[in-house]
């Protein structure tokens, strides 16, 4: 049984592309239809292959951007220039487009609806994208689970998912969210453009004793930073669950 559940994982499926959705001037979210998709955790990825007509064949990891949801799987891609897969994805492909995937993958970044304790997300960039869908999850069972976002991007037009962030943080449900710009404020802005410090966590971050489960997502160094401070700021480091956005996958 869990040989069979493991296979399923392994395998390649087909997916259909059946919605774009443009986040930022870059930024897009894919919409997937999934035949047979097992469901998913929040927090998990896939992992996405292209293939060339002359069969040479690359892959890359993504993560899911959406809650567990019957054969829908969500997944938002910020391009880099130069990327050899990411410009595709969050250009080119189009509804009714076949997207390889398989998935989920991954069992220890995970956030579940049933675990209580206050829960602590903290964003670089496209990190957002997993502690979005903990947010999604925690939304869809409905619970009140204290959560709070800090959350670090370049400045307020590569903010991820503004408008929705902003409809649960207003709902009264127990989210917070901080954002924190690197190289560009909104008007009237208190903090300078700045990276994340100890100060900023201080300020944003559950104080220890609330022992909170703590989630890192984002680029390699973004990651090491903030698990340095928290730790050095006195969180056990066994509740601290990083995910390093670095370069995946490559040809296979
Ligand atoms: C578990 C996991 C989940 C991920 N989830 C997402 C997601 O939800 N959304 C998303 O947009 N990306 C995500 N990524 C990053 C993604 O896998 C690719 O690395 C990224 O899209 C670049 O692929 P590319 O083929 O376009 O670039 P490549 O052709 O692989 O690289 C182009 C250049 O950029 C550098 N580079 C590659 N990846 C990165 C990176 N992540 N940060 C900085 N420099 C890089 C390379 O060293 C190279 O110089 C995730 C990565 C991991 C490991």
């Amino acid at each position: 049984m869990a040989r069979a559940t493991v296979l399923g994982r392994l395998t390649w499926r087909v997916a259909t592309v059946t919605a774009v959705r443009d986040e930022t001037s870059g930024a897009r979210t894919i919409t997937l239809d999934v035949p047979g998709w097992p469901g998913h955790l929040a927090g998990q990825h896939v992992d996405v292959r292209l293939t060339a007509p002359d069969g040479y064949s690359t892959q890359r990891s993504y993560s899911i951007a959406s809650a567990a949801d019957g054969e829908r799987v969500e997944l938002t891609v910020e391009p880099l220039p130069d990327g050899e897969v990411s410009p595709y994805l969050a250009q080119v492909l189009s509804p009714g487009d076949p997207l390889e995937i398989r998935g989920p993958i991954g069992g220890w970044f995970v956030w579940r609806p049933e675990a209580s304790e206050p829960v602590q997300l903290v964003a670089g960039g496209s990190g957002v994208v997993p502690l979005m869908a903990m947010i999604r999850a925690r939304a869809s069972a409905g619970v009140g689970t204290p959560f709070r976002l800090l959350y670090s991007t370049r400045g307020p037009g590569s903010v991820l998912y503004r408008a929705e962030l902003e409809r649960h943080s207003a709902d009264g449900s127990g989210l917070d969210v901080t954002y924190a710009y690197t190289r560009e404020v909104p008007d009237g802005w208190a903090r300078p453009p700045a990276r994340v410090d100890a100060a900023l966590l201080a300020e944003a971050v559950w104080p220890v004793e609330r022992k909170p489960a703590v989630f890192v997502c984002g680029p390699t160094g973004f990651v090491e930073t903030v698990a340095g401070l928290l730790v050095s700021a006195g969180h056990d480091p066994r509740l601290i669950r990083t995910e390093r956005f670095g370069p995946s996958g490559g040809p296979s």
